[in-house]
């Protein structure tokens, strides 16, 4: 259980991929090491055993030859020959030969043996004679007997060996005794032996143990099965008893000595090891995150969270790969370049943010992507017609509530553009081309809605995409024309002012609408350069005519820090007086920056330039709004005045309007005065100012020069 619990919290500090390599590598070098010591230990103890069994077979060797160089000394002597063989001289042989033998030299046995093999001198252990006779009457020693009597006298005869008597083991000598010098004879008769020996005894075993340095040496009778031992042979070599002991294994002892030692350097390399791999692992981890950290980043939107652009085609083309029928849904938010443009960019990104978890909301478990400003991409594994119907309304009933930012309430659209696969091998930039240009489609008919690609929408957006790059172009080129429409004093109907109003002629669309570039120019940021073009233009073109020009200002316009006083170097650039300038803007910027724009515009009106607000009615200023503004002249939009002609409440409206400019002293002027009934509603409502078809039409400069000279004693709806 607490191994289990270890190995686990182990498994839990090192990385599992790198645990088993780790204690492999590891055991692999322990394992290799405990080899080589256990070979090494081994082969030094067989090598310390072959080198006792050689100490141990020499001293054997080594006893049976001092025996013999005991005994030699004493046997080959003429004084022995006198006193032993040729007249026995007992008390002669236990001076002369007992005391050195047997006291000195330790033998227990010092025996004389006549002609006939009879003991006639013995000296054992207790005197006791039978005993020596036991060990003449062996048929080992008497085998032994014989062969020294068989030996030449003049040599050395003189024989040594090991006996076993019962259960006791000698050592023993037997030699004749010779004499030295001719002068002693030796009998006729065969000769005296003299023999020694001594019992192998524990005292000879611990001085040889001693000597030898080995260890527990016994005597056995029977060989021992396997390890040490030394034979101790008697006559003709035959194994009378064998020597053992306890080899010594320094080896084994060694080995014993360094396994703690191994146990600490095995404990320590696995630390280390662990310590290297977790340090490893850790730097490791770091990069996988720092890498997983710049892979994230790479492949998502920093502000919303969501996929980017790269990360929805790869999703595209890993679904495409596995032949899944793919719908994508296209999102581009409707009037978000008017959040920007009139709440800063950082409330754009708060509703962004916003979009990002309404739309999440709207379509769980689908793959939502940003892919640019204000434009998001659903992907649709496999939809149903149904399910592209109920997504879809998701979305758009996800936009119904206005987004809350601080204290503005900012009401958004989204128009949305769908393109499947349908079966077939689409590329995933051609599926995203499509959902664009049915999203655009949305767009141009009316926004807030959804619709699905078909062929004809790829003409209308190739168009768009064009136009973008021509406008460019027109603005910077001065392509754009400007045209002037008449304002005429309510009263006289004579022209008392002109609307300059552009124009783009495509070299190849023909005329393109206002409507259609001027929010063009916007989006693609190129409006200011717009502005200040038509603004030069209208100047130098009506510097010299006798009325007041009016220009239109964009919303975008309000966020450009020189505004003011590029107006002013116009005006002063032309000669053009700023009291003969009346700006024209729109609500939807005074009403959500209203003290941003109240600033601005009492700049422009402190350099003597009027200000008007352009189609009054159409958005929601309040009477509060419009009483903080420094205005000069609210134009009341063509809606107001169409209806003016079939009585009823038309005139009412334009009345109470009329009223309340009135109120505030401002100016009224009624745009979109087609007919003559509309004109005289307007005039009775008490509108100062008429403007529209019938008094003229924007047109051109040397047109306008004409019709002013027409009218200049005649109004001019009489001449239009
Ligand atoms: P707006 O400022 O309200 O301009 C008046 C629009 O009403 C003009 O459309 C004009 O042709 C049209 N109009 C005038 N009288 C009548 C009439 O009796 N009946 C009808 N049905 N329409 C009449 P246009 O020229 O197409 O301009 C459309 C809008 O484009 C303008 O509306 C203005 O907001 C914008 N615009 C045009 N030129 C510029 C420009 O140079 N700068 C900016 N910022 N906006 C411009
Ligand atoms: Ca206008
Ligand atoms: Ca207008």
């Amino acid at each position: 259980m607490h191994r289990t619990t270890s190995f686990t919290s182990l498994r839990q500090w090192l990385p599992t991929q790198y645990l088993w390599p780790v204690m492999l590598l590891i055991g692999t070098c322990l394992g290799s090491l405990v080899l080589i010591v256990a070979v090494t230990t081994r082969a030094q103890d067989k090598l310390q055993l072959a080198r006792e069994q050689h100490s141990v077979e020499q001293a054997v060797q080594n006893t049976v030859e001092m025996a013999i160089h005991d005994l030699q000394d004493y046997a080959k002597w003429d004084d022995a020959v006198r006193h032993i063989s040729q007249k026995l001289d007992t008390e002669w042989i236990a001076d002369n030969v007992v005391a050195y033998l047997a006291g000195t030299q330790g033998y227990s046995h010092v025996l004389v043996l006549d002609g006939s093999d009879n003991v006639v001198f013995a000296r054992v252990p207790g005197g006791a004679i039978k005993e020596a006779a036991t060990l003449v009457a062996a048929r080992e020693f008497r085998r032994e007997v014989a062969n020294v009597r068989a030996m030449p006298v003049t040599g050395n005869p003189i024989v040594g060996g090991y006996v076993r008597l019962g259960s006791k083991v000698y050592i023993y000598t037997v030699a004749q005794i010779v004499p030295v010098t001719e002068k002693v004879r030796l009998p006729e008769r065969s000769t005296h032996l003299l023999a020694i020996a001594r019992p192998i005894d524990s005292d000879f075993l611990r001085s040889l143990a001693d000597n030898q340095q080995v260890q527990q040496l016994s005597l056995v009778l029977e060989p021992v099965r396997a390890g040490s031992q030394v034979a101790l042979g008697g006559v003709g070599g035959k194994t009378q008893a064998w020597l053992t002991w306890k080899p010594s294994t320094p080896g084994a002892e060694l080995s014993r000595g360094i396994l703690p030692l191994f146990l600490i350097v095995g404990v320590l390399t696995l630390a280390v090891g662990a310590l290297i791999v977790r340090l490893g692992a850790g730097t490791i981890k770091a990069l996988q995150s720092s890498e997983t950290h710049a892979r994230h980043l790479a492949l998502h939107d920093a502000l919303t969270g969501l996929p980017n652009r790269r990360a929805l085609m790869q999703h595209i083309e890993s679904l495409a790969a596995d032949s899944a029928d793919l719908t994508l849904l296209w999102h581009d938010l409707d009037g978000f370049k008017d959040v920007n443009d009139l709440y800063g960019h950082a409330a754009g990104d708060a509703v962004l943010r916003q979009v990002e978890e309404r739309l999440s909301a709207a379509l769980p478990c689908v793959f939502v992507a940003r892919v640019g400003g204000d434009e998001f991409v659903a992907v649709l594994n496999a939809p149903s017609v149904e399910d592209i119907h109920h997504a879809t309304g998701a979305v758009l009933g996800a936009f119904a509530a206005s987004f809350l930012v601080g204290t503005y309430q900012i009401r958004l659209g989204v128009s949305i553009g769908c393109a499947g696969l349908g079966g077939s091998s689409l590329s995933p930039s051609e599926l995203m081309r499509r959902a664009d240009a049915a999203m655009y489609a949305a767009k141009s008919q009316g926004k807030g809605c959804w619709r699905v690609f078909e062929a004809s929408m790829d003409h209308v957006h190739h168009l768009r995409v064009t136009m973008e790059k021509d406008l460019g172009e027109a603005i910077a080129t001065g392509g754009i024309e400007v045209v002037y429409q008449p304002i005429v004093d309510a009263g006289s109907n004579k022209i008392v002012a002109v609307e300059a109003l552009s124009r783009w002629t495509h070299p190849v669309h023909g005329t393109v609408s206002p409507d259609v570039f001027i929010p063009l120019a916007e989006q693609v940021g190129m409006i200011d350069a717009l502005g200040r073009h038509v603004l030069r233009e209208a100047c130098r073109a009506s510097a010299a005519l006798p009325i007041q020009l009016s220009i239109n200002l964009s919303p975008a316009q309000f966020w450009d820090q020189n505004l003011v006083r590029d107006i002013s170097m116009i005006l002063e650039e032309a000669h053009f007086p700023s009291e003969r300038l009346e700006v024209e803007i729109t609500e939807s910027y005074l009403l959500r920056q209203p003290q941003a724009a109240a600033e601005i515009l009492e700049q422009l009106r402190g350099t003597g330039v009027t200000v008007a607000l352009d189609d009054f009615g159409t958005g929601f200023a309040s009477i509060g709004y419009l009483r903080q503004l420094p205005l000069d002249r609210l134009k009341i939009d063509k809606q107001f005045i169409k209806p003016l002609e079939s009585g009823g409440r038309g005139l009412d409206l334009v009345c109470a309007i009329s009223a309340l400019a009135a109120s505030l002293g401002l100016e009224i002027t009624a745009e979109g005065v087609e007919t003559e009934e509309q004109a005289a509603m307007a005039r009775l409502a008490g509108c100062s100012q008429l403007q529209g078809w019938l008094f003229g039409r924007p047109m051109a400069m040397s047109d306008l020069v004409d019709l002013l000279e027409t009218t200049a004693t005649s109004p001019a709806r009489q001449v239009a």
